[in-house]
């Protein structure tokens, strides 16, 4: 009889398709959009109690174009690396395409359909995270942040 070796699962992760977890791990490793803005334009902040992640999002405009995205926080793999995507995608997005991207993952995590002209890029990594619901909030902070600092840039006079 043969012995099937139980393979050896990473701590920080659920268990999700190895190409997957490599890509996410990737990020949290080296983290995308942790330089410092020399302007900001809109910012806000968002926390996840249920896990621990606190991330904080700054974003540089210019020709109605997102420049630059800045992010630091703290947390778990999840949230790190999807932060981490997430300035890495949004640079040189206007506004409406961001929110097409972020309104894209956030169906995916509900499992409603999509929009599938949308070129995810290594935001599909996070897929697999939607069987884990614990997690979604996770895979979703830095996108619900970011909305939140499109809320708070609505009121805000640009100079
Ligand atoms: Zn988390």
């Amino acid at each position: 009889m043969i012995q099937m070796k139980e393979k050896n699962q990473s701590q920080a992760l659920p268990q999700l398709d190895e190409l997957y977890k490599e890509i996410i791990l990737e990020h949290y490793r080296k983290p995308c959009g942790r330089e410092p803005l020399d302007k900001v334009d809109f910012c806000a902040e968002g926390m996840n109690p249920l896990c621990g992640d606190e991330v904080k999002l700054s974003l540089q405009l210019k020709d109605n174009k997102i420049s630059k995205v800045h992010i630091e926080g703290h947390g778990c793999s999840i949230s790190v690396a999807s932060g981490s995507i997430l300035a890495d995608m949004l640079k040189g997005k206007t506004i409406d395409e961001a929110k097409n991207i972020s309104n894209c993952l956030k169906n995916i995590m509900h499992d409603k359909c999509t929009d599938s002209k949308i070129d995810l890029g290594d935001l599909e990594a996070l897929e697999g995270v939607k069987k884990f619901p614990v997690r979604i909030k996770c895979a979703l902070l830095p996108w619900t942040t970011f909305e939140e600092a499109l809320i708070g840039h609505e009121h805000v006079e640009i100079s």
